[in-house]
């Protein structure tokens, strides 16, 4: 296998439609570690999670932008969705299941604990009205 770092970096609008393109563009990015099924699923939903928690919460469905910085070493896999919202107070809050701040529009308050189920490790970093950097990792071909 090919040690040197395979790099991906992206920006797009912070519009639902985005999400599919932001799932299948990381999953092709991806392929080339020969993800099992589950894993590439794993991958693709922690990235819509992501991506959808940007444009829902980020922006409140408002005009921005979202990055994605994707990096595979080896058979690890790094992926940042970044983007440059309103942020959160709260990270730890933010991140226990069933809660969400807006119940009003059906949200579960499951994105991050489906994040952390599906990848092996995730980072928050947020700062109110900068934005918000989750930063997720999973080794592919592990079990
Ligand atoms: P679900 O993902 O199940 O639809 P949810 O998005 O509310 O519901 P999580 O994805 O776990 O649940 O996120 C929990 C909370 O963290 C959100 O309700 C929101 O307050 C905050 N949050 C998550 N991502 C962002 C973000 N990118 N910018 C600002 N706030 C965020
Ligand atoms: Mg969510």
């Amino acid at each position: 296998m090919n040690d040197l770092k395979n790099e991906l970096k992206m920006e797009f609008s912070a519009i639902s439609s985005n999400e599919g393109f932001a799932r299948v563009a990381v999953g092709a990015f991806v392929a080339e570690l020969n993800p099992t099924v589950d894993e590439l699923a794993d991958i693709k939903t922690a990235v819509s999670e992501a991506v959808t928690n940007c444009i829902i919460h980020g922006y409140e469905q408002k005009e921005g932008s979202i990055w994605i910085h994707c990096q595979i070493q080896g058979r690890l896999v790094q992926i940042s969705v970044v983007d440059a919202g309103k942020g959160i107070r709260d990270i730890e809050q933010a991140m226990e299941p069933l809660f969400t701040t807006k119940p009003e529009l059906e949200r579960s308050g499951m994105g991050f604990a489906f994040m952390e189920a599906f990848m092996d490790e995730i980072e928050v970093i947020s700062e109110p009205w900068k934005g918000t950097s989750v930063t997720m990792r999973k080794t592919i071909g592990e079990g």
